[in-house]
């Protein structure tokens, strides 16, 4: 005999951040894409040991009412999304209203915040989703979040943790992203006490590029710009000599979120097929944008996969746009990008 039983607050609340707060990787992306939704344009990541001991995210964006800090912890609150209709019309990168709960599920957080309108910020920390102090803080506008011990009160997720050094590369390799897609947001990453990068926020790709991968990549890109029938087709491709053997240095932005999508890395490669060796290949950083209406980004919990509407017209528009900037390139046409 068996008994269906419903699992008790705490455990849904495990499991649920499980997916949301996996590794430390996915919890700054979490708190970097809400500094991003809050209007910040400079925004400071500092982890230490991988991220299990330590992640501070730290903006200057609108910051949160003092009155609201403890709903900002709740599960699906958000202040995002109100109607279901929203859903199709999403512009910020958050909507779903889960991070947050998720995240002081499995960890110590403590938030300090400060709206414009507000004298004095507001500081609160909280244990495994208790809120255990509240008091006014002077500070400046703006949010920085601290997440302290994450997972220590699961064990198993811990298990899946590999060692530091490798977490650690792996908030280098979201962060560095997310930096890409805002060229206009001046980035910087410490792990350990060690300044890793930081862009300038200058409102250049090509700046980003210079501070992620190097001079080697900044000087080798060829732009890409690109519209027809509604979807702008943005970014760089780089020349045949930037290519390597795995596809790691392949970033792709739809509507200013970072996804994976290997048919559009397909198009991509085929449209570099008679520049490239077989085996290689073609580093490259492209946004598309086009009409909400016509991708579905919410297909994932992650957010990282995506459906088209009309995936050939899209393949067919991205091949012409990475074909016109290989083409600009030979002729000599192709502009200075840095
Ligand atoms: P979502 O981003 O999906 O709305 P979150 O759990 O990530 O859900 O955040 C909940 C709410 O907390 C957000 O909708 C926002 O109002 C507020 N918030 C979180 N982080 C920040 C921040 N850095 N600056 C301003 N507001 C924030
Ligand atoms: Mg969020």
């Amino acid at each position: 005999m068996h008994q269906i039983q419903v699992l008790d607050q705490a455990v849904a609340d495990k499991i649920a951040a499980g997916e949301v707060a996996e590794r430390p990787s996915a919890v700054v992306k979490e708190l970097v894409e809400n500094a991003i939704d809050a209007g910040a344009d400079r925004i400071q990541v500092e982890i230490r040991k991988g991220g299990v001991e330590y992640i501070r995210v730290a903006d200057n964006g609108c910051g949160i009412p003092a009155g609201q800090v403890e709903t900002a912890f709740l599960r699906h609150a958000t202040s995002k999304l109100s109607q279901i209709d929203d859903l199709y019309r999403i512009s910020t990168m958050g909507f779903r209203g889960e991070a947050l709960a998720s995240i002081c599920a499995v960890a110590e957080v403590e938030v300090i915040t400060k709206t414009p309108e507000e004298e004095e910020g507001v500081y609160l920390r909280l244990k495994h989703g208790i809120s255990e102090e509240k008091s006014e803080i002077a500070c400046g506008t703006g949010t920085s979040m601290m997440v302290e011990n994450l997972f220590a009160n699961v064990p198993a997720r811990m298990k899946f943790l590999k060692k530091d050094s490798t977490e650690a590369g792996y908030v280098a390799d979201v962060l560095g992203r997310i930096a890409l897609s805002r060229p206009k947001i001046a980035f910087s990453y410490t792990c350990d006490g060690k300044e890793i990068f930081t862009t300038t926020g200058d409102g250049k790709l090509a700046s980003v590029i210079l501070k992620i991968y190097g001079l080697d990549h900044a000087k080798a890109l060829l732009p890409v710009d690109y519209t027809e029938s509604g979807i702008h087709i943005s970014g760089v491709v780089g020349k045949p000599e930037l290519a390597r053997g795995n596809r790691t240095r392949q970033t792709l932005f739809v509507n200013g979120r970072y996804v994976k999508n290997h048919v559009i890395a397909k198009v991509v490669e085929e449209a570099f097929r008679n520049n490239m060796m077989v085996g290689k290949f073609p580093f490259f950083v492209i946004s598309v944008d086009l009409p909400a209406e016509l991708v579905d980004v919410n297909v994932h919990p992650a957010k990282t996969e995506v459906k088209f509407a009309n995936e050939k017209q899209l393949y067919d528009i991205a091949y012409h746009a990475v074909r016109n900037a290989i083409g600009a390139g030979e002729k000599g046409k192709r502009e200075e990008v840095l």
